[in-house]
């Protein structure tokens, strides 16, 4: 792929009523700013029609590429493959299933035109999502923002502008559990957002089901921050040292003061309290080791099994 102004990468999962307005759209958007743009497509498996209206677009149009991956492996990947085979001076994440208004590709590029590295879309309205969407989505980025060292954006998706230096970095982040949007805002850089309304899905249904999320919120902590370990290390730190002035206590009584104390409900709150306290944090831990073991296997991370364009091209950065 030869260098072009912009590129737009669109990761789809079963979007075939999507894909022809997305792309007018995004032809109406970007032939204004700049003729050099492409527009590549990655399609993470879909089980519909998505392949085939994909490959009738870019049969009329060459400025469409697409990857098909030989299977779904989620939306954070879908994308990071297309970050490794684009090619351009600056590039648009962009979902299609029409949520992230393509318009709005104008105003990140003017920002970038301004200077800015990265350009976020930070959705001042969600329509069309359900209220503990909503208030699970805010209640855990504050959470994030919280348990991490560096500003994460509130209420921003991946739909954003990245200049190449961007993508370059992040493709020199070889994590299996990718987490963009505090990826690249670990990466730093000059950042700024532009404010939209983000509409509700036109076709289908998201395919971000509760466990893929949880998921996705996991590798967000996990991925950034070790205060989860820190905590439990210190839990387990002040309830030792309890246990300690409990058994004291226990033994004192037993032997200076000659009351046993018999009670089953002391006995069975300690129990369960310590109990739960411990498998608690075994799961911090195994949330730890589980990413661990993923990626000291150093397995690609996708699998192409298509493209229209030539993948030896990969960038080596
Ligand atoms: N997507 C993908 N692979 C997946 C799930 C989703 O490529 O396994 C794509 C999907 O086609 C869409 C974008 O990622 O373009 C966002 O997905 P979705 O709309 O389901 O997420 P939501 O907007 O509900 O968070
Ligand atoms: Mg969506």
């Amino acid at each position: 792929m030869q260098e072009n102004e912009i590129s737009i990468i669109i990761p789809v999962y079963n979007e075939s009523e999507n894909l022809e307005i997305l792309y007018d759209r995004l032809k109406k958007t970007l032939s204004p700013i700049t003729d050099n743009y492409q527009i590549l497509f990655i399609n993470d498996g879909s089980t519909d029609n998505s392949m085939s209206k994909i490959l009738a677009l870019s049969k009329i149009d060459l400025k469409i590429f697409y990857m098909n991956l030989s299977r779904n492996f989620g939306h954070q990947i879908a994308v990071s493959a297309g970050l490794e085979y684009c090619n351009a001076k600056c590039t648009v994440i962009i979902d299609s299933d029409l949520q992230d208004p393509p318009e709005l590709i104008s105003e990140l590029y003017t920002k970038y035109k301004e200077g800015f590295d990265v350009v976020y879309a930070k959705r001042q309205k969600r329509e069309g999502e359900s209220f503990f969407k909503k208030l699970t989505a805010k209640l855990y980025y504050r959470l994030l923002k919280n348990l991490v060292s560096f500003e994460i954006p509130l209420d921003a998706g991946d739909y954003r502008l990245v200049s190449k230096k961007v993508v370059n970095a992040l493709n020199k982040m070889p994590e299996n559990n990718k987490f963009l949007r505090a990826q690249i805002a670990w990466l730093g850089f000059s950042q700024t957002h532009v404010l939209y309304n983000r509409d509700s899905r036109k076709h289908g249904k998201s395919a971000y089901t509760y466990s893929k999320m949880i998921r996705l919120a996991f590798d967000g902590i996990t991925g950034f921050s070790d205060k989860p370990l820190l905590f439990v290390s210190r839990l387990g730190f002040v309830i030792s040292i309890f246990s300690f002035l409990l058994i004291v206590y226990a033994i004192f009584a037993h032997f200076a003061l000659e009351q046993t104390i018999t009670g089953w409900t002391s006995l069975i709150i300690s129990a369960a309290f310590i109990g739960g306290i411990q498998l608690l944090s075994i799961g911090v831990i195994g949330e730890y080791i589980s990413r661990i073991n993923v990626n000291v296997k150093d397995r690609p991370l996708y699998i192409i099994d298509a493209t229209n364009f030539n993948i030896s091209e990969k960038k080596d950065v």
